[in-house]
């Protein structure tokens, strides 16, 4: 397991006393694993997200990564949040290595591999561009190669698609998908559209209200080969969206 939680609890202390947001939380992700996590809104995912990236530690319960016990940010570890944020007055090449400054890794050999990765996903030619000047699709591709610049082993990602138009957001999808394949790394993808969990990974991890638990584990071996914009029209995809459906509906 590369990413394993063990009885994760999160109570956040508010002015008006405490918010319980996770309850008890364990799963793993094995290395190369593509896994998803639904779960009604509020319910603690970017919670979640925020504690194994370690900028929020839990009130109780293990986090590992790569069988080493998360206590600070790691450069294992590349987070993407929900808001592409990225730098209005930056150029886009100012904005991708910024993750390489902020680690302190801005050598010849990094920005090459940036640069590299802008080529491969068709944003080279725009890295003199601000972002205004980009579509909000090459920005999610912006925003993932700045996370990819610093070459973490595990990407966390927060509804990184839900600024998104439909149609854009089926491209973009299907796009990052394949930079993550290509580039072999681990994901953890949040996001409350469980058509979009489906298609993009090898499990899809459904929570509870909160105070979240883990309420089922769905593995969808039958879609393992199909890229995703053919899963949707798989006949597995329909039962596994179902399932996924009625758990998040149930009241429990
Ligand atoms: P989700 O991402 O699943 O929509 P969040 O993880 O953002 O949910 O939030 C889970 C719960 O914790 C919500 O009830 C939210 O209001 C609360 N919460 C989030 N951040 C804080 C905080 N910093 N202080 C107090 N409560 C918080
Ligand atoms: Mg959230």
């Amino acid at each position: 397991m590369i990413v394993d939680l063990q009885h994760v609890k999160l109570t956040y202390q508010a002015p008006d006393g405490e918010v319980d947001a996770i309850s008890d939380i364990s799963f793993g992700i094995e290395e190369g694993e593509f896994v998803s996590l639904v779960g009604p809104s509020g319910c603690g995912k970017s919670t979640l997200l925020s504690t194994i990236a370690g900028l929020e530690p839990p009130s109780a319960g293990t986090i590992s990564i790569d069988h080493e016990a998360v206590t600070a940010p790691s450069a294992k570890i590349g987070y993407m949040p929900q808001k592409d944020q990225l730098f209005p007055w930056r150029t886009i090449w100012a904005n991708v290595t910024l993750g390489l400054e902020i680690q302190h890794q801005n050598t010849g050999e990094r920005q090459a591999h940036a640069h590299e990765l802008l080529e491969r996903y068709g944003l080279a030619e725009f890295i003199q561009k601000t972002p205004a000047q980009l579509s909000g699709g090459m920005r999610q591709r912006c925003a993932l190669i700045r996370t990819l610049a610093t070459d973490p082993k595990i990407l966390l990602l927060d509804e990184p698609f839900s600024a998104l138009d439909y149609q854009t957001r089926l491209s973009v999808s299907a796009d990052i998908y394949t930079i993550i394949r290509q580039e072999h790394k681990t994901a953890l993808l949040v996001t409350h559209d469980i058509s979009e969990s489906i298609s993009l990974s090898d499990r899809v991890v459904v929570l509870t209200h909160r105070p979240s638990r883990v309420k089922n584990i769905h593995t969808l071996d039958d879609l393992k080969d199909v890229p995703p914009l053919q899963r949707r029209d798989h006949p597995a995809f329909r039962t596994h969206f179902n399932e996924i459906w009625k758990e998040l509906d149930a009241h429990a």
